[in-house]
């Protein structure tokens, strides 16, 4: 049936159903316009920091806001190993001390961030993650801004409970096979036949990262290096607390309350 008799066969008879029709398709498409644009920039460019220790899914939720508003998500240790993958000047520096056994110093990193915030693409805004890890970065990165007129509208910390990380992280089987590399987790995906890959039959293996004690002692390292961190932003009135257990629908939807969006 083509559109227009479809309409004709609508409206016979009686003309409001028709009129009705084209008020609540009216109405259907300011609401849609009004949630795209509150999604969108709310009015005003968002630049965020995200923070949570090592499983406290602060990747996935950073990537997700990014995408949304879609502004960049710049992820420090993607940044990294991009400039020494590519041999860019600062690449080859931070080269040099992770050969040597050794972390690269702030300056170093500090200048890495500022030339890619430099890039005209995160003049509409920007979310970091990884980076800052010091007071002295952080402080770095409030002058680098400021002089650009810019500035951080709010740092988002995932919370999660210790024992919900380990057991997130401690969970973690990927398979032994360098070519195949599929990940399980033994409660959240389990593999079909214990201990072996689903897609190739080997052996499943744990990260050495992945075992309880690592994890627990980079937790430790973690929540030292952060509390003056989040002390600097809760000075400035931008950190926003977010609980980052349960489902993860509900803690992006808690993020996006946080940021007025
Ligand atoms: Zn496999």
């Amino acid at each position: 049936m083509s559109r227009r008799s479809c309409l004709h066969t609508f409206s016979e008879g009686n003309p409001m159903p028709q009129f009705v029709l084209v008020l609540a398709v009216v109405a259907l498409v300011l609401v849609v316009e009004s949630v795209l644009r509150a999604r969108n920039y709310n009015g005003k460019k968002h630049n965020v920091i995200f923070m949570g220790a090592p499983g406290a899914g602060k990747g996935t939720q950073a990537s997700r806001l990014a995408k949304d508003l879609n502004i960049p998500h710049l992820s420090s240790g993607d940044l990294l190993r991009k400039a020494v993958q590519q041999g860019t000047p600062t690449g080859d520096e931070i080269k040099s001390y992770i050969e040597k056994g050794q972390l690269a110093p702030d300056d170093l990193i500090n200048k890495m961030i500022a030339e890619e915030l430099s890039k005209p693409n995160y003049k509409d805004g920007f979310i970091l993650d990884g980076y800052p890890r010091t007071v002295e970065q952080a402080e770095f990165l409030d002058d680098y801004l400021d002089e650009d007129n810019r500035y951080i509208t709010a740092v988002v910390e995932l919370q999660v409970d210790e024992e919900v990380l380990v057991e997130r992280i401690a969970g973690r089987r990927i398979c032994g096979n360098g070519q195949c590399n599929a990940s399980y987790h033994l409660k959240f995906k389990p593999p079909l036949v214990p201990g072996t890959c689903d897609l190739c039959r080997r052996p499943l293996i744990q990260r050495a990262d992945d075992t309880e004690a690592v994890l627990r002692e980079r937790i430790e390292r973690h929540e030292q290096r952060i509390v003056p961190l989040l002390q600097h932003y809760h000075h400035q009135g931008t950190l926003k607390e977010i609980k980052g257990e349960g489902p993860l629908e509900e803690i992006y939807d808690d993020i996006l309350l946080s940021l007025g969006i």
